[in-house]
């Protein structure tokens, strides 16, 4: 017996990377059977890699955007595990193919040398671009929680349901399918808080501010030092930050917690 978590089975989407990753290797380090799920196999297969008794765990590909193919990572993860106590929603992107991005920063490389330049996207942003980012972001929390919720009902043994949204939640800052998919995600989770109660499931959000991952990557330094100085603590949070955050919401310390927003943005912004 190691942990908190001892005995519990938890499915992380996004895992290959990030946030993602520190979780469920948290998670993992904490007792649970964890299983990663991720869009990029091999990136999963080197978080469970990482894992202490990494046999005991589960690389799976998957992409959150598409409902058969949760279907299948959950079936799975249920199938090999014998149980599912844990599931959180972190797949995230904020961007996509014909969203206006392109133009946001253009405009925004033009603002530098003309202030009066308007930094647009709302419309640059096409159908598709807007629909991408909602399909990973909501629809791939719902089809993560609908999933794992049939299997947690049929045990009838209760879970532990956490999204991962954002600050842009609140503060509006960032990009609008972004902003609108990270409030839709709260909104969701406190609908199903209420619904899900009488079965023993607590629902949950953990909203981060700028996280130190790969995502942060393409930003130039400029950028990320302006965004650092407006972080009243000063710096960028660490993923592992984030997922002690959500370990506390996935374990019976938080039992009496549900449809909460548990914000960890270093003071950044105050839900
Ligand atoms: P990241 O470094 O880009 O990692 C995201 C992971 O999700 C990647 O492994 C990616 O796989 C995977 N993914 C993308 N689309 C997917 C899909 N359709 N199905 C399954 N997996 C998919 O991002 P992060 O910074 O760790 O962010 C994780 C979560 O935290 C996101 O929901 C993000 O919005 C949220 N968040 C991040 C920050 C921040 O500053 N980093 C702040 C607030 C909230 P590929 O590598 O194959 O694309």
């Amino acid at each position: 017996m190691r942990g908190r978590l001892d005995g519990r089975a938890a499915v992380v989407t996004g895992a290959g990377r990030g946030i993602g990753r520190a979780i469920a290797q948290r998670l993992a380090a904490d007792g649970a059977r964890v299983a990663a799920l991720d869009l990029n196999f091999a990136d999963a297969e080197a978080t469970v890699a990482g894992m202490e008794d990494s046999a005991i765990h589960l690389a799976l590909a998957c992409d959150v955007s598409d409902s058969a193919s949760v279907s299948e990572a959950v079936a799975e993860a249920h199938e090999s595990f014998g149980s599912l106590d844990i599931a959180v929603a972190n797949a995230g992107i904020g961007r996509a193919p014909g969203d206006g991005s392109d133009e946001f920063y253009a405009a925004m490389a033009r603002k530098a040398g003309d202030p009066s330049t308007h930094v647009d996207q709302l419309i640059h942003m096409r159908d598709e671009g807007w629909r991408g980012v909602l399909s990973v972001n909501l629809d791939g929390a719902f089809f993560l929680f609908r999933e794992t919720v049939r299997v947690m009902a049929a045990e009838g043994s209760g879970g532990s349901l956490i999204a991962i949204s954002s600050t842009s939640a609140q503060s509006g800052e960032g990009s609008p399918h972004y902003c609108a998919s990270k409030a839709a995600v709260i909104g969701l989770t406190r609908q199903l808080a209420r619904e899900l109660a009488p079965r023993g499931i607590r629902v949950n959000v953990v909203a981060p501010g700028p996280t130190d991952t790969p995502v942060m990557a393409g930003i130039p330094p400029e950028w990320i030092a302006s965004m650092e100085a407006a972080v009243p603590l000063g710096r960028m949070a660490r993923p592992e930050e984030v997922a002690a955050a959500v370990v506390w919401l996935a374990s019976d310390e938080s039992s009496y917690v549900t449809g909460s927003v548990l914000v960890a943005n270093g003071g950044s912004y105050f839900f």
